[in-house]
């Protein structure tokens, strides 16, 4: 089946992504590589064309969660070295290697496992030493016992068969002001570890900074940053203007003209009181949308604001588009992007309930189809055909 834009689908401007990508290196100084994550599929933005684009216009490397993310965008013939941000299964640490990834070092037991997976495959393994400065999220405890920790990543990267060549960590808060002094003594952990490290003759690549850290502290930025919400265009914290990489657009497929006290939906959430059109568009929660947006968010008709009224359902939800002029069945309704000259963000829509606009194009359904644009052209689906 070929998929056209009649439905529900997602528009990825790669435009915006290289130029997003552009604007970080530049922010980041030439002494810094911009790690760019795509796990994920990308932040929900398509694995395969992200990465692809990203490889075009210079990324040096990019980082997923998964050894099966890993292995799709293999898969797909994407080259650049790869950090997993997590554990794999030491069994798959010959496939690991055979690939070209790097694997986070989280403690000595683990790191003994890959080691050992590399000795009896004969080759060498690249990894990174992961460290926990407060997260308490993988790594080794430097916030609880540092010197225990020095002694325990020089006996890791003593192990046969592994190239250790960095050292990371990951904040816990570097996007909250009220948490600056926590991201600081975060900050101060990684730098005692890296320069221990240095000074017992271990020099390792450092990156610590994820995207608001990228943002509101500089310091942090060391060899490396390690981005997925700035790359994809969501920048809250200020400073550095970037754009948003995906539009979201689905279309009308029926109008309903009620009258006050008909209701609308699933447990007849949305009472009429007055005379009211109502817009379906095929945008369910499986496509990504959580239920609390129900009754609250909006979405844009020929450039007005149409609330999301009723319960929103799992393959659809319903518009009240009264008093918009010129609404007809098949038009395009903008969830989030450009519409009749008017910007409605993500944010926007996950004002609505928790979560925030780069989760909300993480969960985007897999029967959305992202359409790749060049110069407002498109170049490529990420559906088969
Ligand atoms: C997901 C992740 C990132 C990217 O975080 P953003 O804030 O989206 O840039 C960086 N580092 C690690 C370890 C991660 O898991």
């Amino acid at each position: 089946m070929k998929y056209e834009r009649d439905r529900t689908w997602a528009e990825v401007s790669l435009d915006h992504l290289a130029s997003n990508f552009q604007k970080l290196s530049e922010w980041t100084g030439p002494a810094c590589d911009v790690l760019c994550v795509v796990k994920g599929n990308a932040y929900g933005h398509g694995a395969i064309e992200v990465s692809r684009e990203l490889e075009r216009v210079g990324c040096k490397i990019l980082g997923v969660a998964t050894l099966e993310e890993a292995m799709e965008l293999r898969e797909a013939g994407i080259r650049l070295p790869v950090l997993l941000l997590g554990p794999i299964p030491p069994s798959h640490t010959a496939l690991a290697m055979e690939n070209n990834l790097i694997l986070p070092l989280i403690d000595e037991a683990y790191a003994r496992e890959v080691s050992a997976a590399a000795v009896s495959a004969g080759r060498t393994l690249r990894a990174h030493l992961k460290i926990d400065t407060g997260m308490s999220r993988y790594g080794l405890p430097v916030s609880k016992d540092m010197d225990g920790c020095i002694a325990e990543a020089l006996r890791i990267v003593q192990l046969p068969n592994m190239q250790v060549s960095g050292v990371f960590t990951h904040f816990a808060a570097a996007g909250d002001p009220y948490e600056d002094d926590f991201t600081r003594r975060q900050m101060g952990l990684f730098r005692i570890f890296s320069e221990r490290m240095e000074a017992a003759g271990v020099k390792l690549i450092r990156h610590c900074a994820n995207s608001p850290a990228t943002i509101r502290f500089p310091q942090a930025h060391y060899d490396m940053i390690r981005t997925g919400t700035l790359l994809y265009g969501f920048n809250p914290f200020g400073r550095l203007e970037l754009e948003p990489v995906m539009e979201l657009k689905t279309r009308i497929t029926q109008i309903k003209h009620l009258a006050p006290g008909d209701t609308v939906g699933y447990g007849r959430l949305f009472t009429c009181r007055r005379p009211t059109d109502i817009a379906i568009v095929p945008f369910g929660f499986v496509d990504g949308i959580h239920r609390s947006a129900s009754n609250k968010a909006y979405m844009l008709v020929n450039g007005k604001p149409a609330k999301i009224v009723g319960k929103i359902c799992m393959d659809l939800c319903f518009l009240d588009v009264t008093g918009i002029e010129d609404v007809a069945v098949g038009q395009i309704v903008t969830v989030f992007g450009w519409d009749h000259g008017v910007y409605q963000s993500a944010y926007a829509l996950t004002d609505a309930y928790p979560g925030s606009a780069p989760e909300l194009t993480a969960v985007l359904g897999t029967r959305v189809p992202r359409f790749y644009l060049r110069n407002q052209e498109v170049v490529a689906c990420d559906q088969k055909e």
